[in-house]
């Protein structure tokens, strides 16, 4: 539902304005212009046959030719830019058409046209409004940044921000010069380089909005800000001067340094931009975003940044060809998770903040009340960062119903095993299951490692046994992968993919195999990490490295952070299929039998002191068992772990664990965080190529180190020069 078509305006029905030019009748419009009787237009944006509206090249030139329509009128009192769109304002620059350009000259065009059409708004003589519910994201923003005013609906669709500089771009049409001269340069910059979207509430604190109002009154509250007449506002000038700029800069950019090692330049830019054009004209600052961003669109970073955005949207609408009484299967209305531990807490808290119920079931009252807390906790955190309200929280929690005892689960749509890790005690938990739900419940376990198809094999309906594996944190990590057992029903498989896409998680369909595809390729990495310490490299070497890749995190910092005795299981899972090539290294049990499990005890490879930064644990040398890698070089450190997965993400594909390269890309950096400015270890294969990688691999194992042998896929690559990626 709409905002008019909830409360049609009192002044009547409104009328369509004469176009500004004739389009041909059967050619639909995105923009429309609707006239009100006390003067005031709006402009409504509705792209014909989807639920977003964009900005594409035609729709910037219907908005041009409406703005010339609306520029000759003159009894015109104000204009007020709406969405007809349930969810969505404008959701930013069509970003397939900035892939396809294929010069900086086309960049150039792209880019002054969407500036031009800013500008227009920002010139009309008359007072102009966004009145937003939905996301206002990127150009989306940057057309209300146009306006003289921005009133905002509180509801959850309501997103705001500047997001460009996520995908290796800088806000191009104005954003970068309009938003530092409406809240200043420190809170702009804070916007535009954390690529920040906020909602409603925090727009109104950081003054990216003026007003909130319901989504049923923005037009009311927008025709009055125009009987207001053009605002006068602060300029900011000392904020902005030239002074502050100057002293800023440096320090951010030395931040930024830390931070991103160098490797994504957008945020280098939209700096340089910012601060340069916040203290010169308008119009020089405009001039400035515009080479900048010209300049960033030519970038690999660029194009496998907005590569994963694809990647993310293509998640989010996979289907399966099965049979239509399954595609159309009904949206899950009841759900069930057995534990109530880290990771049953956490699924439960997602799933009942999207609205759905769930009973919370483990052993005793102790374990459900340890749960329970665990949620209440994650709620309250929600409510300080502003993800929820407090009357979303607390409807949340009372979807949630706590059973410490046996409870009928015939109403489950979706039954989640989130138990302890262990093969007799699931299958237990699973034959149980079978007997407590309905035919067609689907039983999903959230396994990390443990063989699916077994467990399936140990109830009486294995076709409806499937994985479904949460990444931890369950609230940041956006991945599920959906894992098909030997015995899963197509049906089955697509209503686990559906329920993850209805819950607003991003699935990956991998077929069952010890430890699916993302722990399969990083467990090799993170047993090399161990090995390399114990031969003597240095922890924060090892660390530090793998930073410089662009990991967000090092690997023995991880293993510190999932805890040791967990990994350390995941791994001997592995290490039973793989053999040799995933031998886990002694430290781990050592080290796990020591009490030294990471975080969670206070000490791993670290210290973790409350109040301090991690340091590396002097305690930890006695594991270390000989010097032989002191004398490693960091390039090579770096390379012997990034080469493992590249090479098991290879084998992945060779296995058919997926079929699809972008699939394991894609679960690598969603999962694991696998430098996303490098498009995922394939991708990155593709850049550096096969045969540089697997001379390397192979020096590696003449020189005595087995398991660094590059398999038949990545061999075969080699030597006829092929790519993961032949089109691109
Ligand atoms: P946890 O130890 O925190 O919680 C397990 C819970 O299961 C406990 O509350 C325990 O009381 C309960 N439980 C034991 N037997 C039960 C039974 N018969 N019926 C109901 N509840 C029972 O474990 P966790 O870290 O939440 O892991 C749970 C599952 O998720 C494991 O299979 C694990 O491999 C997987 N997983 C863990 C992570 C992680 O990072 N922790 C990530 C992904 C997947």
């Amino acid at each position: 539902m709409n905002v008019l078509q909830r409360k049609p305006e009192k002044t009547g029905q409104p009328e369509p304005l004469e176009p500004a030019s004739s389009p041909s009748p059967a050619v639909e419009k995105t923009v429309r212009l609707i006239a009100r009787d006390d003067g005031i237009c709006l402009v409504m944006f509705d792209r014909p046959g989807s639920s977003a509206n964009i900005f594409d090249l035609r729709t910037l030139d219907e908005l041009a030719q409406e703005l010339e329509f609306i520029e000759r009128q003159t009894e015109l009192k104000g204009v007020v830019f709406i969405s007809n769109k349930r969810s969505v304002f404008i959701a930013g620059a069509d970003l397939n058409a900035m892939l396809k350009v294929a010069s900086p000259d086309d960049a150039r065009v792209l880019i002054e046209r969407g500036q031009a059409v800013m500008n227009r708004i920002a010139a009309l003589k008359i007072p102009t409004v966004a009145a937003v519910h939905g996301a206002a994201v990127g150009g989306g923003y940057e057309l209300c940044l146009a306006c003289d005013y921005r009133i905002a609906s509180p509801d959850h669709a309501t997103k705001i921000g500047l997001p460009e500089t996520k995908i290796g771009l800088l806000p191009g049409w104005g954003g970068s010069t309009r938003l530092p001269r409406l809240i200043g340069l420190p809170k702009a910059l804070d916007i535009i380089l954390g690529g920040k979207t906020v909602p409603a509430k925090l727009a109104l604190k950081v003054g990216m909005v003026d007003e909130i109002a319901p989504a049923e009154s923005l037009v009311t509250a927008a025709a009055r800000k125009i009987k207001l007449g053009k605002p006068c506002r602060s300029d900011h000038w000392l904020l902005n001067s030239r002074l502050v700029a100057a002293v800023v800069a440096p320090q951010v950019r030395k931040m930024l340094f830390k931070k991103t090692r160098g490797h994504y330049p957008a945020v280098f830019k939209a700096l340089e931009v910012v601060t340069h054009g916040v203290s010169r004209t308008v119009e020089m600052s405009l001039a400035l975003e515009r080479d900048g961003i010209i300049e960033l669109m030519q970038t690999d970073v660029c194009r496998n940044l907005i590569g994963v955005f694809f990647l993310q949207e293509r998640a989010r609408k996979k289907t399966f060809s099965v049979a239509a009484s399954a595609a159309e299967s009904k949206p899950v209305a009841h759900t069930a998770v057995i534990g109530a531990g880290v990771m049953g807490a956490g699924i439960t808290q997602w799933i009942s903040a999207r609205k759905l119920p769930v009973i919370l079931r483990d052993i005793n009252v102790e374990q459900v009340a340890k749960g329970m807390a665990g949620i209440a906790k994650l709620y309250r955190d929600g409510v300080k960062h502003h993800t929820f309200t407090a009357h979303e929280a607390r409807a949340g929690m009372e979807r949630v119903h706590p059973a410490p005892t046996e409870v009928p689960l015939h109403h489950a749509d979706i039954v989640i095993e989130a138990a302890v890790e262990n093969l007799e005690l699931k299958k237990k938990i699973f034959q149980r299951l079978d007997e407590l739900v309905s035919p067609d419940t689907v039983l999903a376990t959230n396994t990390s490692a443990l063989p699916i198809s077994e467990m399936a094999a140990s109830t009486r309906h294995p076709e409806r046994v499937v994985g479904l594996h949460f990444f931890n944190p369950v609230y940041r990590m956006q991945l599920v992968e959906v894992i098909a057992a030997q015995q899963t029903s197509p049906e089955v498989l697509q209503r686990a993919l559906k329920f993850a896409q209805q819950i607003g998680k991003l699935p990956v369909v991998v077929k069952d195999s010890p430890g699916f595809l993302v722990n399969r390729i990083l467990i090799p990495y993170l047993i090399e990490a161990g090995n390399l310490f114990e031969s003597g490299a240095r922890i924060e070497d090892l660390d530090d490295v793998m930073l410089d890749f662009g990991m967000p995190m090092g690997p023995l910092r991880l293993l510190d952070e999932v805890g040791l005795d967990v990994s350390l299981h995941v791994a001997a899972t592995l290490a039973v299929h793989f053999g040799e090539r995933m031998k886990v290294p002694g430290c781990l049990g050592k080290m796990t039998n020591a009490g030294l499990l990471g975080r969670k005890s206070g000490g791993g490879f670290y210290l973790h002191e409350k109040s301090k930064d991690a340091k590396p644990n002097p305690g930890v040398a006695s594991y270390v068992q000989s010097q032989k890698a002191r004398e490693i070089t960091r390039e090579e450190l770096q390379e012997r772990m990034v080469f493992l997965m590249v090479n098991e993400a290879a084998r992945c594909l060779e296995e058919q664990i997926v079929t699809d390269p972008a699939d394991v890309d894609f679960a690598m950096i969603m999962g694991t965080g696998f430098a996303p400015f490098r498009g995922g270890p394939l991708r990155y294969t593709d850049t550096v190529g096969a045969a540089r990688l697997v001379g390397a691999m192979n020096h590696l194992v003449a020189s005595g180190t087995a398991h660094f042998e590059p398999c038949k896929l990545l061999a075969g690559l080699a030597v006829n020069g092929g790519k993961f990626y032949p089109k691109n």
